[in-house]
């Protein structure tokens, strides 16, 4: 495709501080963007120049959305099927709908990291008690996880069984839906590959993330990973071929456990995140090209960016709930960049902001 022109409009379907952060790295480039998000309170509509506040199934909204843009986007996964389907027969939507329905499903994910010879955690389908009960029986290794299959994220919509006994309230918990058991994997750590790949199927990947969570929520991450050579290459192929395989146009993230047992390191891949990830906010202060500048690049045509690192090391650091209060001393500390989402409600467990630092050392995490 001809690279869109500055002046352009890219639609962004969701409008949390991921679609606002796509819209200010567009906006540098000279392209408008266009928000679409139920919530009036939309933290990305305070950096868009256009906005629509409907629901994803209204048709003549998104309808009126296709016709005032160039090319539609989205910032977060649980976006339909039908709406991406919908928009897609208008105008072009990037990443496309076959990315976008395998990263809805883990049991697809771990399908295709499993086809294309990456390790996953073992893993089997759970549609009912019956089932769950039998596979358990079967020998599936306790303890072990059980997930539903969709719209689940830090941590939400899973249950550990430690016992054949928890089965039943590890079912109930998820409420009929579709599941995924998947056995538990003893990481050591866990880190992430951040990656783009273009509308000419170029492929570029930013440095392995290493992650630290706290209460199932992103606390920390620091790049580069203290992982060995082979293995950052390891999780970066993995990365390029999953792209390739979905003919992926934008920045996604891969989800790995890292188990080290002596002088081995074992990938597995746990999910996948069809947007930029959270993981990969550090690139912001510490790459030449932000994450969010990088999807804007793929998904408007453009060249993708240099992803070489502008410090021997980055953290970012998550500012959830009331941790956002302290913006005044980190806007006072030389060596921090904030980044405040502008969110008026300071919730427990909710993402209000982050801070990255670059870093003279390498991280020693692992
Ligand atoms: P997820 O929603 O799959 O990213 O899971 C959230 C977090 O729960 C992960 O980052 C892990 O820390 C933990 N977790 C999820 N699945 C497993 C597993 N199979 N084994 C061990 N820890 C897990």
């Amino acid at each position: 495709m001809t690279a869109l022109p500055p002046g352009s409009t890219i639609g962004i379907l969701g409008g949390g501080q991921l679609g606002r952060m796509l819209a200010l790295a567009a906006a540098r480039l000279g392209l408008k963007t266009h928000i679409y998000a139920p919530e009036a309170d939309s933290p990305a509509f305070d950096v868009s120049g256009a906005r629509t506040i409907a629901s994803y199934d209204d048709e003549p909204a998104l309808t009126a959305f296709a016709k005032s843009v160039d090319v539609a986007t989205y910032e977060f996964e649980n976006i339909p099927a039908k709406t991406v389907e919908f928009l897609a027969k208008l105008i072009p939507v990037r990443p496309g709908a076959k990315a976008l329905a395998c990263a809805q499903d883990r049991m697809n994910e771990k399908t295709l990291a499993r086809q294309l010879g990456a390790m996953t955690a073992d893993f089997a389908q759970i549609d009912s008690l019956a089932e769950l009960e039998k596979v358990l029986d079967g020998g599936f290794a306790i303890p072990c996880v059980l997930k539903t299959r969709r719209f689940g994220y830090d941590g939400k919509g899973q249950a550990k069984i430690l016992k054949r006994e928890d089965a039943a309230s590890a079912w109930a918990s998820m409420r009929d839906q579709p599941s995924i058991l998947e056995s538990f994997v003893n990481f050591t750590y866990e880190v992430s590959v951040v990656a783009a790949r273009g509308a000419d199927g170029e492929f570029r990947a930013f440095e392995v993330t290493e992650n630290e969570h706290r209460n199932h929520i992103l606390y920390r991450s620091l790049a580069p990973a203290h992982i060995p050579k082979a293995s950052r290459d390891e999780a970066i192929l993995i990365a390029r071929k999953i792209a390739e395989e979905l003919d992926y146009v934008g920045v996604f993230a891969i989800e790995f456990f890292a188990e080290v047992n002596g002088a081995t390191t074992t990938l597995r891949v746990n999910e996948m995140a069809p947007r930029v990830h959270n993981s990969g906010h550090w690139t912001e202060d510490g790459c030449e090209t932000s994450q969010f500048e990088q999807h804007i690049r793929a998904v408007a045509g453009w060249p993708l960016g240099s992803t070489a690192m502008t410090a021997t090391a980055a953290e970012m650091i998550n500012l959830i709930g009331d941790e956002i209060l302290e913006w005044p001393a980190i806007a006072a500390d030389p060596g921090a960049y904030l980044h405040h989402y502008g969110k008026k409600e300071a919730r427990p467990g909710r993402k209000m902001g982050h801070v990255n630092r670059r870093l003279a050392k390498p991280p020693q995490g692992g």
